[in-house]
């Protein structure tokens, strides 16, 4: 496969999976598709589609990144039993960046703001 046709299948397959995979749950995705792609080639295509905005890259995890689709502002909830990571609209918080640029003068070119805590099902399963 050439280096666009790469791309875009690994886009393809990373925008009709909305749960925020991990580089290794992609490259089992990719492999049932059939894409000849290695794991080394996937993650240097996913850092370089971060890079340029394409995607968006979530660290904060400690074992490994995860990757969404999504790059319309939004924030993240990791829930620190099961690992899985959440949307959190940006209404919630509907003026953070521009007051953030108010009250620091700085040129804002992205943010990434995780909360972490324990979602609904793994509150229900320890109550
Ligand atoms: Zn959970
Ligand atoms: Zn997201």
């Amino acid at each position: 496969m050439n280096y666009s046709k790469q791309r875009e299948k690994i886009l393809d397959v990373l925008s009709n999976n909305a749960v925020h995979p991990t580089a290794e749950y992609l490259l089992d995705l990719l492999k049932k598709e059939h894409a000849n792609i290695g794991y080394t080639t996937l993650y240097r295509n996913l850092n370089q589609l971060a890079q340029a905005r394409i995607i968006k890259k979530i660290d904060g995890l400690e074992n490994s990144a995860r990757f969404d689709h999504n790059t319309h502002e939004h924030y993240h909830f990791i829930c620190e039993k099961c690992n899985r990571v959440f949307d959190i609209p940006k209404g919630v918080a509907p003026d953070l960046l521009n007051n953030t640029r108010k009250a620091t003068g700085f040129d804002i070119t992205s943010h990434d703001i995780i909360f972490h805590g324990v979602c609904h099902e793994c509150k229900r399963k320890d109550s």
